[in-house]
């Protein structure tokens, strides 16, 4: 199992030159192949007794991978596409090599501080105060039932079936999926209205808010999203914001996709009120390009999160636990890897202002898209994007929205996806891809509109 320093060395070749050959396919890679491979009657096949070759195991991993939508790839507009920054996969290598426990700061405290270096880099991109601080995680549901937790922890000091939770239609099912995991029933999560644009209606939520109280409920946690997954709308956050504090509300705002746009002017300015978060989750694994596999939690007071989550036992005795963040206590893992390094390499190597620009670019490109997507007469486009998804749909209604979705895939030179809304079937574009740029959105638009006549 320990290979010697030869065998390290052709398993890395031929590793790389897996890779290699994968990334430089990307740029003419089909959007998608879901067709089975010959070795597909080989991919179930319990492990053999003896050892097997890594050349025969990379061709059947290569055959896998490549049955698939091509995530990775600059025509996938589809859901949140990141496309996975090769120093982010570089970063995971080195992590997961040098092997260090981070659960705790203890036993290897300088890594600990440079994963907390990206947290507190984080925490000031928001303006949260001097005892923010946060936690990364597998990606924003992991994040947002910690936040959940903490919050009701917090407010009302525990379980409580009167507790209520405030989201619209469009906030992510995370939010319910933890509120269920956390044992809260359905009716506790109360679904406020929405306004022709399809934000949050901050008055509507203080209308229901009240109600509740007067019912003798205990309203404990408003969520605002900062770019919903359906259309990438961001609700009134300034308004939430003071909603929450009249009301002594535990604020979070899911920024899953539109959080990592504060770093952009445009993002900013539709972002404002987030400073005011008790809580923010973002996904690196979305709109930081990372590969999947990165959240992130930040909160206004760690104190909070870590009072909600710290445990202890005789075992972890020998650890020095108080002179650093200490990452177990602040969610739910214990051993965890070292994901800080998924970030903070990529950060250090290309620098903030290489994400700003990618950022910025795919504004720009949604832009574009939104532009010539309203030009066409056989598209209907309900919506004008806070940041980069696009929706439209058929005129000619569902089963033609759903015909046209269809022929737009089934060309194999870009992927979308659709989501419902007022109950219409509607496509979606998104553009996000730090591998996507203008040529691979004009296909797309190309591709659209021969669909649509
Ligand atoms: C993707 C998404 C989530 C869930 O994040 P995961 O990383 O998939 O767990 C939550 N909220 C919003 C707005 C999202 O887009």
């Amino acid at each position: 199992m320990e290979p010697d320093r030869q065998t390290r060395h052709e398993w890395t070749a031929a590793t790389t030159a897996f890779v290699e050959d994968f990334v430089a396919g990307l740029a003419t890679a089909p959007a998608s192949d879901l067709e089975p491979r010959a070795g597909q009657d080989t991919f179930g096949a319990p492990p053999p007794e003896g050892p097997g070759r890594l050349g025969d195991l990379l061709d059947r991993f290569g055959d896998a991978a490549h049955q698939a939508i091509e995530t990775a790839g600059p025509r996938y507009f589809a859901y949140f596409p990141a496309g996975g920054l090769y120093s982010s996969v570089l970063a995971e290598t080195l992590a997961q090599t040098v092997n260090r426990f981070t659960g705790v700061q203890g036993p290897a405290p300088a890594l600990v501080a440079l994963e907390q270096s990206v947290l507190r880099w984080l925490c000031d991109l928001f303006a949260l105060p001097g005892g923010a601080g946060g936690l990364f995680t597998s990606g924003a549901s992991v994040a947002t039932l910690a936040a959940l937790h903490a919050a009701r922890e917090d407010r009302l000091d525990g379980p409580d079936p009167l507790g209520t939770i405030y989201v619209t239609e469009h906030t992510h099912y995370c939010v319910a999926k933890a509120a269920r995991i956390a044992g809260c029933t359905a009716d506790q999560v109360r679904v406020v209205p929405v306004d022709a644009e399809l934000r949050m209606d901050a008055a509507a939520a203080a209308d229901l808010v009240a109600r509740d109280r007067a019912a003798g409920r205990r309203p404990f946690f408003l969520v605002g999203t900062a770019g919903s997954t359906s259309t990438g709308t961001v609700d009134p956050l300034t308004a939430l914001a003071d909603l929450a504090r009249r009301e002594n509300l535990w604020f979070h705002v899911d920024g899953a996709y539109g959080g990592a746009f504060q770093l952009t002017e445009r993002g900013r300015r539709l972002l404002r009120g987030a400073e005011h978060a008790d809580s923010i989750t973002l996904d690196p694994h979305k709109s930081l390009f990372l590969p999947f596999g990165t959240g992130v939690l930040l909160v206004r007071d760690e104190r909070r999160l870590r009072a909600a989550h710290a445990a202890d036992g005789d075992y972890l005795q020998d650890l020095a636990r108080d002179t650093g963040p200490d990452f177990a206590d602040l969610g739910p893992e214990l051993t965890r890897g070292f994901r800080g390094l998924r970030l903070w390499l990529p950060l250090h190597l290309h620098g903030v202002d290489a994400f700003r620009r990618e950022l910025d670019e795919k504004l720009d490109l949604s832009e574009l898209a939104h532009r010539e997507l309203s030009a066409d007469p056989n598209l209907v486009v309900p919506l004008k994007p806070d940041l980069t998804v696009s929706v439209f749909h058929s005129p000619d209604g569902d089963a033609a929205t759903e015909l046209m979705l269809m022929r737009i895939n089934a060309t194999r030179r870009v992927y979308l996806s659709s989501t419902r809304l007022a109950g219409r079937h509607t496509v979606r574009m998104c553009v996000l891809s730090h591998r996507t740029h203008r040529p691979h959105v004009e296909e797309a638009l190309a591709v659209i509109r021969a669909a649509a006549r």
